[in-house]
């Protein structure tokens, strides 16, 4: 079997027994409880999207590794074609589920760990390429959802790992077996790690000499032992506790962005799953190709996915009250297009500058620069974005009663008489509660922050622009002497 259906996957999720934590008590079954269901639901939607054959290019690619039809998150780029149809399919699953791909950060580490485990072969003549295509080519014959852990819980952050007080804040080595390694520790703000079949582990950041033991890179089973997940917890998350019909809710099938704190507390992993232990050196170059991949989607892509929907939903927030032909909210949805447009132009650009890296490992990541402005780009501009739906919603986004309110036989006609507008009360309080969803919501921090936060961004620019050359070229047509 080289393609999961949805169907399939969800029986998988029902075999699942991971240790899950979430809003105060244990999840014995991820599909019972309302929370963890709907980050299972949208992951099932993403197997469904590959079974459907107008969006085969998108989903599927062929595995270099057997020729295999492949699920794409599951692909290791060759070309740039590759690149570009990854992108695509993180636009396409954006505007799907309006949440996380949650196979998407374990794509694009599994292409860092790609290129990195090559280069470390050739460089050090360890088998570490070896055992990652081993595990791939299980993954994808087994159409495996695998999530990408790279955030350390990282304690003080103006310490090292080994200078922190509490060591679990990163990631590391406890002992090394004939057998394996046992590692221990906490990845936070895991996406979808609950209802992965694995997780792909990478270290958080560059590394030094002395800090070989959080030096690893390592893929981990669901449901390993000693292996806990803590799940975020939030006013959305109650709400959908608390509501019964999900029907009422802002993204009612598949919920917010549900990530998951995830505690190692001493994992054993097979030697065969092991892809980097202790060779500090690399541990940087596989985070930035990670981040290579990761920004181009993730901010270039994704996001732009999520603004399409919430520009769906402003327009017909702004038809429902009669305002769609005033002139000021024509400019103001102009803006939410020309925001997420211009980060999807990056996006496109990062694939089509895409490169074999490092040469000769058939490996093809996006071009750094243009991921990071794709990334950059759509952190300032979703909130340009999510602040034009609230200004166009009105402030019924927030000040909506309760969907279920409307049949009730006292309060519902009053309700109905109060904000029937240009279409009645029950589809403007429906669209108002989808941008609830995106405006009062999660999203913006949310889109701040993953794919790593702008600073990181504004970093790589400072690395990777030429500025003398600017400089050389501003004097040249001045006349000016070098
Ligand atoms: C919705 C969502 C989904 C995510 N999914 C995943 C996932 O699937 N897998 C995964 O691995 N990660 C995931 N992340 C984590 C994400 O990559 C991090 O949130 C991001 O890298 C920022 O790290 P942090 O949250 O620890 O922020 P912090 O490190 O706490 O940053 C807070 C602020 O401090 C600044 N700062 C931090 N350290 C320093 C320093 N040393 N020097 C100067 N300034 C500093 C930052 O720039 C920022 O302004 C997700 C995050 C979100 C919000």
């Amino acid at each position: 079997m080289a393609l999961k259906t949805a169907q399939q996957y969800l029986d998988d999720m029902e075999k699942l027994v991971p240790r899950v934590y979430c809003g105060g008590k244990w999840v014995k079954n991820l599909l019972e409880n309302p929370v963890t269901r709907s980050m299972v639901m949208a992951n099932s939607m993403i197997y469904a999207l590959a079974e459907d054959p107008k969006n085969k290019e998108v989903m599927v690619a062929t595995s270099h590794l057997t020729g295999e039809p492949i699920n794409r998150n599951l692909n290791v780029a060759r070309n740039i074609h590759d690149l570009d149809m990854r992108q695509e399919m993180a636009l396409l699953t954006s505007q799907s589920v309006g949440t996380c791909n949650y196979r998407c950060v374990g794509c694009d580490a599994l292409n860092s760990v790609a290129a990195t485990t090559w280069e470390m072969d050739r460089d050090l003549g360890t088998q570490y390429e070896a055992n990652f295509n081993k595990w791939l080519a299980y993954a994808q014959a087994n159409d495996l959802a695998v999530s990408g852990a790279i955030t350390d819980a990282k304690g003080d952050r103006r310490k090292r790992p080994s200078q922190q007080e509490e060591v679990d804040t990163f990631v590391h080595l406890v002992e090394k077996r004939p057998d394996g390694i046992v590692v221990r520790g906490i990845k936070v703000s895991q996406s979808g790690a609950i209802g992965s079949h694995e997780t792909l582990v990478l270290p958080g950041g560059a590394l030094r000499e002395g800090e070989e033991k959080f030096a690893l890179a390592f893929a981990v089973q669901n449901s390993a032992p000693g292996l806990t997940y803590i799940c975020q917890y939030n006013a959305y998350s109650a709400e959908r506790e608390a509501c019964g019909d999900v029907c009422e809710l802002g993204n009612p099938l598949y919920g917010q962005r549900e990530t998951s704190t995830m505690v190692f507390d001493n994992v054993f992993i097979p030697w065969e799953r092991v892809f980097l232990c202790g060779e500090t050196k690399y541990c940087g170059r596989m985070v930035t190709r990670f981040a290579k991949a990761h920004r181009m989607n993730c901010g270039g892509a994704c996001k732009v996915g999520f603004a399409d929907l919430i520009i769906g939903g402003t327009m017909l927030a702004a038809e429902y009250i009669g305002v769609e032909k005033v002139p000021h909210i024509q400019e103001k949805i102009i803006d939410m297009v020309r925001f997420s447009e211009t980060s999807h132009a990056c996006a496109i650009a990062a694939a089509m500058r895409g490169r074999e890296e490092p040469k000769g490992s058939g490996v093809y990541l996006p071009d750094d620069l243009f991921g990071n402005a794709a990334k950059l780009n759509i952190a300032h501009g979703f909130w340009e974005i999510i602040k034009n739906a609230g200004d166009i919603g009105g402030g019924l986004v927030v000040t909506m009663p309760r969907m279920k309110d409307l049949d009730d036989p006292e309060v519902g006609p009053m309700l109905k008489k109060a904000f029937g507008a240009a279409a009645p009360a029950d589809k403007r309080m429906k669209v108002a509660k989808f941008l609830q969803h995106w405006s009062a919501g999660l999203h913006g921090p949310g889109t701040w922050h993953g794919a790593g936060a702008p600073q990181t961004q504004r970093f790589m620019f400072t690395v990777l622009t030429d500025f003398d050359a600017k400089k050389k070229m501003a004097k040249k047509l001045m006349q000016m002497e070098d």
